[in-house]
């Protein structure tokens, strides 16, 4: 596999002869939005850092750069990767999936129930971005808070109280700029980046800027 180094960020900035250390007190793989963050924050706190990332640095490129580009951007050569998965052990019912996946004969992608001749079943695809930034440069900005069950479901299960709802509930008041509540509504924010409209409006604003929903 061809790494790309596209971030050495060390705790003592190394300037001039030897650039790229050859221990780090962490190294991170991958640089999506569980990666980058990881890696950021280690450097922030003071650890010499390595974030490895395996594709290259799309952040220029309007395809990846600009949300309403997202489709294009999931189906760029330059970054996608196709994993193909099964829902079944079972082969008879794995070819009642309406989204099975089939290479034609001509190299394109057939998908549904009837393949034409000389197809090749592939799985069911599961796309993902190998680039800097990971799933986050192709995926749809979708932005939603999941009940607080789910987040308590995480508590029980690891023991970790900072995944509890009240505390996810905070993060969400940081970064919502909500257009449709009276200010004084507390259990929401207003002032963040997130612009969160009208239910009504969010259909015209999801091709700008993204979809919000809570
Ligand atoms: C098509 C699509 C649409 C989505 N839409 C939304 C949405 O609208 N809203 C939403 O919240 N979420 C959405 N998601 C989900 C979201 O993008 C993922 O949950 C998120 O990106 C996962 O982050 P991650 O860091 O775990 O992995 P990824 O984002 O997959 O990042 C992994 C990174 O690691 C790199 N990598 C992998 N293996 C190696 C290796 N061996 N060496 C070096 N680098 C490696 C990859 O290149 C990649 O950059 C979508 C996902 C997809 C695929």
């Amino acid at each position: 596999m061809r790494y790309s180094l596209l971030s050495v960020v060390a705790a003592s900035v190394v300037l001039a002869a030897d650039p790229v250390p050859k221990e780090y007190d962490y190294i991170v793989v991958g640089s999506g939005p569980g990666g980058g963050p990881l890696a950021c924050d280690l450097a922030r706190a003071g650890y010499s850092t390595l974030l490895l990332e395996a594709g290259t640095d799309q952040g220029d490129n309007p395809l990846y750069a600009d949300l309403q580009n997202f489709n294009e951007a999931a189906n760029d050569d330059l970054s996608r990767w196709d994993f193909w998965v099964k829902h079944s052990e079972d082969p008879a019912r794995e070819l009642k999936f309406k989204h099975m996946t089939w290479r034609q004969s001509d190299g394109t992608f057939y998908v549904g129930l009837d393949p034409p001749p000389g197809s090749t079943q592939l799985g069911i695809q599961y796309p993902r971005a190998a680039v800097l930034g990971g799933c986050a440069m192709h995926n749809g900005a979708v932005c939603s808070l999941p009940q607080d069950d789910d987040w308590n479901t995480i508590v029980n299960a690891t023991g970790d109280t900072s995944w509890s709802a009240d505390k996810m509930r905070k993060y969400l008041i940081q970064i919502e700029n909500n257009q449709y509540l009276p200010k004084a509504s507390k259990d929401h924010g207003f002032d963040g980046m997130e612009k969160n409209p009208q239910p009504s409006q969010r259909g015209e604003s999801s091709s700008e800027l993204g979809m919000s929903s809570y």
